[in-house]
C-alpha cells in the first residue's frame, strides 16, 4: 500500500451525494438494472467484473479524507455492495472510518450472515435521518423467481429481523433504519398483498421510474432530450455541450467520474480495469498522468481518490460532452437536493448542471423545448 499523504478534502456546501459503487457484481439480473442504461438485461455480459476491486484498506485511506459530516453520509451502493471483498469487506470499512454510510441493497444475504458482515458497526447505519440509512429495493421479478412467488414476504421478514440485531424497524419511515423501495415501472404493480405484508412491520415506498417504456417517457427532466434523444429516435447523434456535477461518485476501483453515464458505460467498455494497473504503478497520480494514460479513451474519468493531487474543485469545473442525450435519468432529473429545495423553495435541483448545449437548427422548434429550458442551449 502506498504511504503518500492523502491531504483531506474540503466538502463544498453544494455537494449533495457521495456514492461509492463498492462492486458492479450482483447475485441477480434485473431486466430493468439500474447500472445497465441500455436496459439490455444483460448486466453480466455488461459488466466486466474484473477480479480486481480496490481492498478494504485503501478505501479506508481513501475515504477518510472526507470529512466527517452528520447529515452527509457515504452512500455505500452497486451492484449489490454486500457482496463486496467475498462479502467481508464492508464491515472492514465501516469498522475504519467514522464516518456515516447509508447502504443501498437487495438484501442478497440473509440477515443472520448480515449482521455478521456488519462486524459490530450497525451504529454507522444508524442515522437520524427523515429516511431509512438502509434502502432495500424489491424487483418483482427475479425476486420472486428466486423465493418462488414469496419475494416480498421474504423481504419483509429480512428487513423486519435486523431488529433482532441492533436496528431500529419501524413502519414510520422516519424512525426505522430499513426500508424497501421499488422502482414504479409500468409493469410492477403494488398489489394488496405486499401492503398486507409490509403493513405495521417495515416502511415501503414505490420509487419514480425514470426512462423509456413502450415509446413513453416517464420522469422529468430539466433539460430537453437529455435521457432519450437518441433512444426516442428524435435526432441521430448525442449533441455536444458542457457539464459540471454536485455529487462525488467512485466506482469500485476508486475512480472518480463525472455522471452515471461515463461511469456505467466505461465499465462497460472496461475502461476502469484496463487502465487501473498503469494508474496503479504510478503510485495513483492520475492528475499528473491521466492525459497519457488515458490518451486513447474518450470516456475519461475526473480523478482518483487515492490521488493526492484530487480536490473537490474537479467536481465544479464545466467540462465539455459530447453524448448530450443519453444522460442517465437520475443526472438530470429535476429533483430535491439534500436541504430539500424543491419542496421548500421551489428551486429544482439536478445532478449535473449542463450549458451551452449545441442543439441543432432543425430541432430549434421542436415542442418539447419549453421557453425556460432555452437559457441552457448555446447561443
Ligand atoms: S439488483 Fe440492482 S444492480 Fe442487481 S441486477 Fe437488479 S437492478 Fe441491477
Ligand atoms: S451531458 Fe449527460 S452524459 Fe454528458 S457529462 Fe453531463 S450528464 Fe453525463
Amino acid at each position: 500500500m502506498s504511504t503518500i499523504v492523502l491531504p483531506p478534502l474540503a466538502l463544498p456546501e453544494n455537494l449533495n451525494y457521495i456514492a461509492v459503487f463498492l462492486t458492479l457484481d450482483c447475485n441477480l439480473n434485473c431486466a430493468y438494472c439500474i447500472n445497465d442504461p441500455e436496459q439490455g438485461g444483460q448486466r453480466r455480459d455488461l459488466f466486466h467484473n474484473p477480479d480486481t476491486a480496490l481492498p478494504p484498506q485503501d478505501w479506508i485511506r481513501g475515504l477518510s479524507r472526507i470529512p466527517f459530516s452528520d447529515d452527509l453520509p457515504i452512500t455505500l451502493q452497486g451492484g449489490e455492495p454486500t457482496l463486496y471483498w467475498g462479502s467481508k469487506g464492508l464491515g472492514e470499512i465501516l469498522a475504519g472510518l467514522p464516518h456515516y454510510f447509508d447502504l443501498l441493497t437487495n438484501f442478497a444475504l440473509k440477515p443472520d450472515k448480515f449482521a455478521r458482515l456488519l462486524n459490530g458497526q450497525q451504529k454507522k447505519l444508524q442515522r437520524d435521518a427523515p429516511y431509512p440509512s438502509i434502502r432495500v429495493s424489491y424487483h418483482p421479478e427475479e425476486m420472486e423467481r428466486t423465493w418462488k412467488g414469496r419475494g416480498f414476504e421474504e423481504l419483509v421478514e429480512r428487513c423486519a429481523a435486523l431488529a433482532d440485531h441492533g436496528f431500529r424497524v419501524s413502519p414510520v419511515k422516519a424512525e426505522s433504519d430499513v426500508g424497501i423501495y421499488m422502482v414504479a415501472h409500468p409493469d410492477n404493480a403494488v398489489t394488496p398483498r405486499m401492503r398486507a405484508a409490509c403493513k405495521d412491520r417495515v416502511p415501503f415506498e414505490a420509487k419514480e421510474f425514470l426512462g423509456m417504456h413502450n415509446g413513453q417517457l416517464f420522469g422529468s427532466y430539466l433539460y430537453p432530450f437529455s435521457t432519450h434523444l437518441t433512444a426516442a429516435n428524435i435526432y441521430p447523434r448525442t449533441l455536444n455541450c458542457e457539464c459540471r456535477t454536485s455529487e462525488l461518485l467512485l466506482d469500485p476501483l476508486g475512480f472518480v467520474w463525472g455522471c452515471h453515464f461515463y461511469l456505467y458505460e466505461a465499465w462497460k467498455n472496461g475502461v476502469a480495469e484496463r487502465e487501473f494497473p498503469g494508474l496503479r504503478q504510478m503510485d495513483y497520480r492520475f492528475n499528473r498522468n491521466s492525459d497519457r494514460l488515458f490518451a486513447n479513451e474518450v470516456l475519461r474519468p475526473i480523478g482518483h481518490i487515492l490521488d493526492p493531487d484530487f480536490a473537490m474543485d474537479s467536481l465544479r469545473q464545466f467540462r465539455p460532452c459530447s453524448y448530450y442525450g443519453r444522460c442517465i435519468g437520475c443526472d438530470t432529473k429535476v429533483k430535491n437536493n439534500r436541504f430539500q429545495s424543491l419542496d421548500d423553495k421551489n428551486i429544482a435541483h439536478t445532478s449535473v448542471e449542463i450549458r451551452n448545449i449545441e442543439m441543432p437548427p432543425e430541432l430549434l422548434d421542436h415542442p418539447e423545448i419549453l421557453p425556460h429550458q432555452r437559457k441552457y442551449l448555446r447561443a
